[in-house]
């Protein structure tokens, strides 16, 4: 899943994005709202952090102008005060989520994972796909009673898919929303991967779930037939 998170403190945006990317997340990184409201209309993100004090465009106005212009990304608003009126304004114009900072870590991240979750069919932190079951919280990933180790790419790859479970995900999709704007969209290395996940996910299983449609792209199902 691909983050957008508009932060205008150099400090505390390096250390989110470095732990959203341990997470597992890519991660597209804005220091004022002018920057973050071009990025989150221009880019495929799943989700923005988005801070209340910003240069050239506070918070709030620049979420205002994104549901206006019919956005629906889920956003997760930093409030730096505890102050209400900060909440209650961001709230009001769109916001899904809002932290006060300072935040805890790990409680962004479980927040993240709930605002992902809205999106898809899935309500808990573990996905299931027939024997397959992923732990979003903890990112363990087992079929059956194996425990499947995966690196991070693989698992981030796994989740997007399995979050779409049932549907059917264009090579495009991946390419946007797996990776960041650096990535080399022209490369083959989503079928490199998707050859390892099959691999550790599939192989020495009778029941594939991992399937590519031809022409359109990939879907993790319990095949019909
Ligand atoms: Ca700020």
């Amino acid at each position: 899943m691909r983050i957008l998170l508009v932060e205008d403190e150099a400090e505390l945006s390096a250390i989110i994005k470095k732990g959203l990317e341990e997470a597992g997340y890519s991660v597209d990184a804005a220091s004022d709202g002018e920057e973050g409201l071009h990025m989150a209309t221009e880019y495929p993100v799943d989700a923005v952090i988005l801070d209340v004090m910003l240069p050239k465009l506070d918070g709030i106005t620049l979420l205002g102008r994104l549901r206006r212009e019919g956005i629906k990304t889920p956003v997760i608003m930093l409030t730096a005060k505890d102050t209400l009126s900060d909440k209650i304004k961001g709230l009001d114009v769109g916001a899904d989520d809002y932290l006060t900072k300072p935040f805890d870590f790990d409680e962004l991240l479980a927040r993240l994972r709930s605002l992902l979750r809205r999106g898809s069919e899935t309500k808990e932190a573990v996905i299931h796909i027939a024997d397959l079951q992923i732990d979003t919280a903890s990112h363990e990933v087992r079929r059956g009673n194996k425990l499947i180790k995966l690196s991070a790419r693989e698992y981030a790859l796994l989740e997007y898919l399995a979050y779409r479970k049932g549907s059917v995900v264009t090579r495009g999709e991946i390419t946007e929303h797996i990776y960041d704007e650096s990535f080399e969209k022209d490369s083959n290395i989503i079928d490199v991967y998707m050859n390892y996940l099959r691999g550790k996910i599939d192989k020495g299983f009778d029941k594939k779930l991992l399937h590519t449609v031809r022409g359109a792209g990939y879907i993790l199902k319990e095949a019909q037939e």
